[in-house]
């Protein structure tokens, strides 16, 4: 196998008492695409800020295309070649959506491979075509929906052609017209070499997009399988559905 694009080794977090990522271990290798998985609160956006230098681990490594680069800050964890979205994206307010695409990273984007001028202008077009933004481009990017917020910071991610992007909950109040559009977008991301870590709540989305799956609950990875075995594995229905179901 291919030496991994991304490498997780015993991630630990707490926030006080609350043990909120318990030794996780995972490693992706380049060009896969990778759901994150788990009930509310089990730790998925936690992990993306520990992975993103958003939140330093109290244990453990993260390993980007064979650097180490835990506990680096942010900026320098972009630059390494990461670019995410949050799952509540904030735009400015002064800037147009165009503008936001210009501009580049406000907090979310990865500022590698920048194009400049004509080359740059051509790529913003492309990108706002693309996610089905060119109607609101001249718009305030905070005056957007919810689901175009999305759309926006998913755009300004791919930007920069990032090694790995992690996305939390990219298609959440996205039109789900949009939602095959947005895999057509990231499958061929990874054809052109981008590595995926995708949140996601939506299981159609999950199965078209993805070809494995990582499974979280209270902090601890629970599963490491393909889409179609999830609602196979023991441990991810309890984990969903609780103990006390009953047939
Ligand atoms: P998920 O994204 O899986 O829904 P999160 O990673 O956002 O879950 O949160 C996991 C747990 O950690 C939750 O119980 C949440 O309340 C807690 N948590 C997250 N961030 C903080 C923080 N900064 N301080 C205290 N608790 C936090
Ligand atoms: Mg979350």
């Amino acid at each position: 196998m291919a030496d991994p694009l991304l490498q997780l080794d015993g991630l630990s977090k707490a926030f006080g008492a609350h043990q909120v990522l318990d030794g996780i271990a995972a490693s992706i290798a380049p060009g896969e695409i990778v759901g994150l998985l788990g009930p509310n609160g089990s730790g998925k956006s936690t992990l993306l800020n520990a992975i993103s230098g958003f939140l330093a681990p109290d244990g453990g490594a993260v390993t980007i295309a064979g650097r180490d680069i835990t506990g680096l800050p942010a900026h320098e964890v972009t630059r390494a070649g990461l670019a995410r979205t949050f799952q509540l994206p904030s735009m400015p307010t002064r800037m147009t959506t165009r503008e936001v695409l210009a501009a580049g990273d406000v907090s979310a984007g990865s500022a590698r491979n920048m194009l400049r001028g004509a080359a740059q202008d051509q790529r913003i077009d492309q990108l706002l075509e693309m996610f089905r933004l060119s109607h609101v481009a001249k718009l305030p990017a905070s005056a957007l929906s919810g689901g175009q917020k999305k759309l926006l910071s998913v755009a300004l991610a791919l930007r920069g052609a990032p090694k790995l992007l992690c996305l939390d909950e990219p298609t959440a109040g996205v039109h789900p017209e949009l939602r095959s559009e947005m895999i057509t977008i990231l499958r061929r991301a990874a054809r052109d070499g981008t590595t995926l870590l995708v949140i996601e709540h939506d299981m159609l989305f999950i199965r078209q997009l993805c070809s494995r799956c990582i499974v979280l609950d209270r902090g601890q990875l629970i599963a490491d399988c393909a889409p179609e075995e999830l609602e196979k594995n023991a441990a991810v229905v309890e984990a969903y559905l609780g103990k006390s179901v009953e047939k």
